[in-house]
């Protein structure tokens, strides 16, 4: 199967299991699923800058002549969750299951939020 006839299957009623699942297969048939994890989180890193970046554009000026450098935040957040996902298969890490078992963690772990000091 290639590309377009996985892409097709995915579905908005889809659950993360089966986009980390399709996410794993697309990456496979471009070529990348033996990436060392090293290069993988370099990736991630990098697609975190550039979402960075994306940010940026919407909520401070920029340089115009530099705009065509940059990509929507939409985009760059879809990188990250893919990069993301592919070190999950690299790992052998089910993302849905980690997700539950950490939130089951924070659920039961006391949050407060450390105002600032206006005086600093
Ligand atoms: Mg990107």
């Amino acid at each position: 199967m290639d590309q377009k006839e996985l892409l097709k299957q995915i579905k908005t009623t889809d659950s993360l299991y089966a986009i980390q699942k399709y996410i794993g297969k697309v990456i496979e048939i471009r070529g990348f699923a033996n990436n060392p994890i090293e290069e993988e989180l370099l990736l991630l890193t990098e697609e975190v800058g550039e979402l960075a970046k994306a940010v940026r554009k919407e909520k401070y000026p920029v340089d115009n002549k530099k705009l065509k450098n940059y990509d929507s935040i939409e985009s760059e957040i879809a990188d990250v969750f893919i990069v993301l996902t592919s070190i999950c298969n690299c790992l052998k890490i089910n993302l849905y299951d980690v997700i539950i078992e950490k939130e089951n963690k924070n659920i039961e772990r006391i949050w407060q939020k450390v105002e600032k000091d206006k005086n600093e």
